[in-house]
């Protein structure tokens, strides 16, 4: 038997230890906050990322410790690093922990991004945005994830009080990109070095989080599919990563652009659960422990959506035949993610009708857009 420690115990860190059970892999998971999502399935350390006692209990006796969030604190992962095997490495977190670091590695190969600069100061940024242009995209360096710590400026006089928005922290502005689609590259790494990509996702959001992915993205080609690959093999093969990587895109015409990646499962990975022949948590633990990855093909038309504020009932969700309901144990609280319900179709139009089906079904309230 096999036993994974897994910082944060969220519903990645939930789907990870449910994905485990069956290869027969135990979880541990390091969790402070109440009644965690991932408990269901794994034993957990009810202790901060950063308190050594907590740190320690996790790193017992397991094989191999992984993250379900990047914003891991970098002098909890060194401790871990010096003590037990960890994948992704501290040096693959640190990169993506920081926007400007990550942005500088996708330019060093060649790997295109929007126009930006960094911004330190209020005197920076109205340098910037007369360089850039506007509209232009304000993000802080660190701690940012579904649109926090995000702002847009639509003309240079827009500079102080967006500065003040995002509470004067380091920065990078961004060209604001008129992308044709949103598009993710789901990949996977293992300790061998073996690579496998998951067929492109098309992904929507709002208000800066993630409402629906389809996958394969429609219109699918080996093209578009090939150019995302290259991409990801570069930061793959680079950061010599192990792991599952996400990497966010925007399509502009035949072009991609690179947004941002995720150092572990994403979001935009979660309809592989039910519509490829492995999933994104499979791979991932199978990656980490050093076992051979498994096939990431679609077994279909798929799609997933997030039940964002409120879920519908039980009898109306299991009701519709082709989709799959996956909650994740959180209480109702307006904009959290509480579950999601995978579509897996025999084609596009089938899809497209389970996509309405489920819409229907799904009334935002007043307070989720709050
Ligand atoms: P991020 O946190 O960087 O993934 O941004 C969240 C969302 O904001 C993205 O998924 C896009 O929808 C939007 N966004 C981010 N950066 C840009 C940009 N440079 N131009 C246009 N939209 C953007």
């Amino acid at each position: 038997m096999k036993r994974l420690g897994i910082v944060g115990g969220g519903q990645l860190g939930r789907m990870l230890a449910l994905a485990a059970a069956p290869l027969g892999v135990r979880c541990r998971v390091l969790e402070p906050g109440h009644e965690p999502s991932a408990a269901v399935a794994a034993e957990v350390v009810p202790l901060g990322y950063d308190d050594l006692a907590g740190l320690e209990k996790l790193a017992q006796d397991v094989d191999v410790v992984t993250f379900e969030f990047e914003n891991v604190p970098a002098d909890s992962v060194a401790w871990l690093g010096a003590h037990v095997p960890v994948y992704p490495s501290a040096a693959a977190l640190a990169t993506a922990q920081d926007r400007a670091d990550e942005k500088a590695l996708f330019s060093r190969l060649g790997i295109p991004i929007p126009p930006m600069r960094l911004v330190s100061s209020e005197a920076d940024l109205h340098v910037a945005v007369i360089e850039i242009g506007s509209p232009a995209v304000l993000k802080t360096r660190r701690l940012g994830y579904d649109g926090k710590g995000q702002v847009v400026l639509h003309s240079p006089d827009d500079a102080a009080g967006a500065w003040a928005a995002i509470g004067a922290a380091p920065a990078i502005l961004e060209a604001f990109v008129a992308f044709d689609r949103e598009l993710s590259i789901v990949s996977v790494r293992g300790r061998d070095g073996a690579m496998a990509f998951y067929p492109i996702t098309e992904n929507h959001h709002r208000d800066g989080i993630l409402r629906m992915s389809l996958a394969p993205a429609p219109g699918w080609t080996i093209e578009l599919q090939r150019q995302a690959e290259a991409l990801a093999r570069k930061v793959l093969e680079t950061l010599q990563y192990v792991g599952v990587l996400a990497i966010e895109l925007f399509q502009i015409g035949d072009s991609l652009m690179a947004n941002e990646m995720a150092p572990r499962v994403h979001n935009s990975g979660h309809w592989t659960q039910d519509g490829a022949v492995t999933s994104q948590f499979e791979n991932h633990v199978r990656a980490v422990l050093g076992w051979p990855l498994g096939d990431t093909a679609a077994r279909g038309a798929c799609a997933m959506i997030n039940l964002i504020g409120s879920a519908p009932s039980h009898a109306d969700a299991l009701r519709l035949n082709g989709t799959h309901l996956h909650l994740y144990d959180k209480a109702p609280r307006p904009g959290r993610k509480l579950g999601h319900i995978n579509v897996c179709a025999a084609d596009e139009a089938e899809r497209q009708d389970l996509i309405a089906r489920i819409e229907a079904l799904i009334h935002p309230t007043p307070t989720e857009e709050s």
